[in-house]
């Protein structure tokens, strides 16, 4: 723990306007997409919200939709790995389905599915 008396970080936050708005906007959508999931879990995928009549299952496709596109611009802006941000994905999906495979039969160890059909979001 800090006594108070160290030297600050020597961190300096980005500036640059548009890095901001790539950035400022896949949060955003972010929150976007989290709101929408938490509806779903608390109304279920297929309720429509009260008010507006929306389908849950269309307000998640569509914010999910804008983390796709949001984090496509932001991978393109700073030049991140693509390839690698693949196979980390792909890994990914394996160790989930592995680990859902668990709730549904508990008693047998973790397969390696194949990959489903390409639906995200490739960089
Ligand atoms: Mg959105």
């Amino acid at each position: 723990m800090s006594d108070g008396t160290s030297a600050p970080n020597p961190w300096r936050p980005i500036s640059d306007p548009l890095a901001l708005k790539h950035l400022g906007k896949l949060a955003e959508e972010l929150g976007e997409a989290s709101a929408a999931v938490a509806r779903c879990i608390i109304q279920g995928v297929d309720e429509a919200e009260p008010v507006t009549g929306k389908v849950n299952r269309e307000w998640l496709e569509d914010e999910l939709a804008d983390v796709f596109a949001a984090a496509k611009l932001v991978t393109q802006h700073f030049g991140l790995d693509q390839d690698r941000m693949i196979e980390r994905r792909n890994r990914k999906v394996d160790q989930l389905i592995a680990w859902h495979q668990q709730s549904v039969e508990p008693t047998s160890p973790p397969t390696h599915a194949a990959h489903a059909p390409h639906v995200g979001c490739d960089p």
